[in-house]
């Protein structure tokens, strides 16, 4: 027997009708490349957003044509998030970091139609013009007053664009499994994924997100969402902002700069802050430097990568702010896991406290977790057990665009596998230890390079860790610590080594140290192994 209930889909543009009714009035505050602080409310963004449907409707775009942004954190992005996913289109979202080649490839793939692009961007879309030659129009991000010259055909300014269009626009009734929005994958090696969201999984994901144990949000919040709207949709912020009426303060291009950040989170109360651990580094290094307290804040979800046990304990002791740790991946809308104490947690020392902060968290409802061997048997719960880390759910891709199952991430019976091993507690809480690919295999057993690197990030002489395994006559493979010194500090390798006892295995201890001026990263920030593999392909122990 069937249920009786309603079937209304689960579509991005009842968000923004229920925002517009309940929270019509909250503030979105943003650092744009023409403003240094510019103020509306949700209504203006949803109103503008209609506009622009309209404007989209008149570029004789067909549903489901892809319209890519190529654009900081602003409210004018978040229109073009609505606008183009509500009627119907698919928010391309491209990361500006990402190789030139990789940028020509994606747009290609995606066969993007138009591009939104902010004002700083322009030349590099220009210089990638004649590799993408299918792209029809170039919309610029700003208004007739800094419009620049350019060489991008049918270049229109966006406040042009929407300026004369009618904010009377019926939301279309589309099915709920619509495609919405594409993001690119920044992986390490091969050609970029494509991830194809649709309007349910990133509804369902945004009620997910807001729960208390995830990310707490209500309509008393004001965040700060650091994490790109580039990248799997801010962590899913432009939806979970809007269902709960929280403030929104965007960065704009400012998002790497530590003051900026701290004058921001300041001057408009910012409670909530949401960024990887290398934008908080320097918002931490500001503020140390400085002897600045960050007063508003209580609380930052940082996720994208492991993050250092002692910037927990720096946001904790010095700021009184406590680090939520969450975990997920682009093909996961993103979110997985989020850290948030359970019943029984207060007893806990500080110490162990902290300890359990360093984890990923608890699988959060609607995503399934499981550790599986090298067989595919799944292993026990026992915080011990390591091996790859497979999900299942809602908001997890069942595929990547244009692929057609030959990235071989799925396995038979339905499960995701991240690439990612970790360990499962009794208690629910997963840690990351590896990615499968960079996983140190040393006489046939692993170790962890991620809590190698979290060790050594202890040490205040450290300002970057990364550890890979490098071949070993006696052991297949050993780990080698490559270190940037923190500003202005001096650290030898003896006193580096010295510093793991105690602290891990002993047979974990690095063999040797390594001290470099700066680390490669991806364009999502993450230390590129791939890369330092390479720069130390004919580094040999010493004896
Ligand atoms: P992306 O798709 O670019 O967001 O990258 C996803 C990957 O980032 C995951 O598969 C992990 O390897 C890594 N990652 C994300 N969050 C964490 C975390 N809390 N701890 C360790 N690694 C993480």
């Amino acid at each position: 027997m069937q249920g009786l209930m309603m079937d209304t889909p689960l579509l991005i543009s009842s968000i923004a009708k229920h925002a517009e009714m309940f929270h019509g009035d909250r503030e979105i505050v943003s650092v744009t490349m023409d403003n240094p602080r510019h103020r509306c409310t949700v209504s203006d963004v949803t109103t503008r957003a209609r506009k622009l449907a309209n404007a989209l409707d008149k570029l004789g775009l067909d549903q489901g044509d892809r319209v890519a942004t190529i654009a900081w954190n602003d409210y004018r992005h978040l229109e073009i998030y609505y606008g183009v996913s509500g009627a119907g289109y698919v928010c391309h979202t491209i990361n500006p970091r990402l190789f030139p080649e990789q940028l020509v490839f994606i747009i290609n793939h995606a066969e993007d139609r138009w591009i939104f692009t902010d004002l700083m961007f322009v030349p590099l879309l220009e210089k990638l013009l004649p590799q993408i030659p299918n792209v029809e129009g170039f919309v610029v991000m700003t208004d007739e007053a800094h419009m620049p010259e350019t060489a991008l055909p049918n270049a229109v300014c966006y406040e042009t664009l929407i300026a004369n269009e009618s904010s009377d626009y019926t939301w279309p009734d589309l099915d709920e499994r619509t495609a919405s929005a594409l993001c690119y994958t920044s992986g390490t090696t091969g050609d970029p994924k494509g991830v194809l969201y649709d309007h349910r999984s990133t509804v369902l994901h945004a009620y997910a997100s807001v729960a208390p144990d995830v990310m707490n949000l209500s309509s008393s919040d004001c965040l700060l969402p650091v994490v790109p709207l580039f990248h799997v949709n801010a962590w899913g912020i432009p939806y979970s902002a809007l269902i709960t009426g929280a403030k929104l303060v965007f960065p704009g291009p400012k998002m790497g700069d530590g003051e900026a950040l701290y004058e921001l989170i300041e001057s408009e109360e910012v409670n909530l802050a949401l960024g990887v651990p290398t934008v908080w580094l320097g918002l931490l290094q500001y503020c140390e430097q400085a002897g600045k307290i960050l007063n508003s804040l209580d609380r930052t979800v940082i996720g994208g990568a492991a993050v250092p046990r002692a910037m927990i304990e720096q946001f904790k002791k010095v700021h009184d702010v406590r680090a939520v740790q969450g975990w997920g991946m682009t093909e996961m809308s993103p979110l997985g896991t989020a850290n948030s104490p359970k019943f029984g947690s207060e007893s806990m020392s500080e110490d162990e406290q902290l300890d359990l902060a360093t984890k990923a968290g608890r699988g959060i409802f609607g995503c399934e977790l499981r550790i599986v061997d090298d067989e595919g048997t799944e292993l026990p719960w026992d915080g011990v057990a390591y091996g790859a880390l497979q999900v299942r759910g809602p908001w997890i891709c069942s595929d990547y665009y244009k692929l057609e199952g030959s990235a071989g991430t799925h396995t038979e019976d339905g499960w995701f596998d991240t690439g990612d091993v970790a360990t499962i507690d009794p208690r629910g809480y997963m840690a990351i230890t590896d990615r499968t690919k960079d996983v140190i295999k040393s006489g046939g057993e692993w170790i962890s390079s991620i809590e190698l690197e979290n060790t050594a990030m202890g040490h205040p002489a450290v300002a970057q860790a990364a550890v890979i395994g490098v071949s070993h006559p006696k052991w297949t493979e050993r780990p080698l610590l490559i270190v940037v010194k923190a500003e202005g500090q001096d650290i030898e390798k003896e006193e580096m080594l010295a510093y793991f006892d105690g602290k891990v295995a002993t047979w974990w201890i690095p063999n040797d140290v390594a001290f470099v001026d700066e680390l490669p990263h991806t364009a999502t920030g993450k230390v590129k192994k791939i890369e330092l593999r390479k720069q130390f392909a004919d580094y040999a122990f010493p004896d």
